[in-house]
């Protein structure tokens, strides 16, 4: 039945507005489908396609407060079809407890959502084919949070690049009706023992901001 049939025949107001969270999530599955099942086409698209051809979709509730926005996918995640599951995204665990976060409470993605070969960073032009995509899951999931891992993602949504000297702050988004929050590329942090300090300020401080906007 419709959600207006639904909705008369339930006498009880909570119950209505439970199926009006229901109906909006609903639609929000039907939404992120759509735009999967467009997005995983995209090799076909372009004749001279250089990125892996197997689509890692984002992860996560579509309702989440944050999202989590990486690069590329790595290899593992290539191969299993899910963001953040090796070295980084094991670390990235770690980070989202110092947050008080779940990773089943998130949202997990990154710019581009096909692996580059060799791990190398995505092109302009590949990120420009991908953007748009997750300006739309950002639609979808309408996040109060938006958490920007390293350098590319900061700079291609925000225009603000130099991670390392704006990591640890917020950035208020009209355009996107959210905040924008910048952090180091767990990988980095993989990389480079000294950043994982960095890294878990950062997250500490996030979790503090969340709650303190959520009092
Ligand atoms: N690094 C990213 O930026 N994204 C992933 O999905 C995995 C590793």
């Amino acid at each position: 039945m419709t959600l207006e049939e639904a909705e008369s025949q339930i006498p009880y107001k909570t119950t209505k507005e439970l199926l009006k969270i229901a109906d909006d999530y609903i639609n929000r599955i039907n939404e992120m489908k759509k735009l999967n099942d467009e997005y995983k086409n995209l090799p076909e698209q372009h004749k001279n396609w250089n990125l892996g051809k197997n689509f890692v979709p984002g992860e996560g509730p579509l309702n989440a407060e944050v999202m989590i926005v990486g690069q590329a996918p790595g290899r593992n995640e290539d191969e299993q079809r899910r963001p953040f599951v090796g070295m980084a995204g094991q670390l990235l665990n770690e980070m989202l407890k110092k947050a008080k976060l779940k990773r089943d409470d998130v949202y997990i993605t990154s710019i581009v959502q096909f692996f580059p070969p060799l791990n190398r960073a995505p092109t302009e032009d590949e990120i420009s084919y991908c953007k748009p995509f997750l300006i739309r899951q950002m639609e979808i999931i309408k996040p109060k949070f938006v958490v920007l891992l390293g350098n590319i993602p900061s700079q291609s949504i925000l225009g603000i690049g130099n991670v390392m000297k704006n990591h640890g702050s917020i950035i208020e988004s009209r355009e996107f009706n959210c905040k924008f929050f910048i952090t180091i590329h767990p990988a980095a942090a993989v990389r480079i023992k000294k950043n994982i300090s960095i890294i878990k300020e950062d997250f500490e401080k996030l979790g503090i901001l969340i709650k303190q906007k959520n009092e």
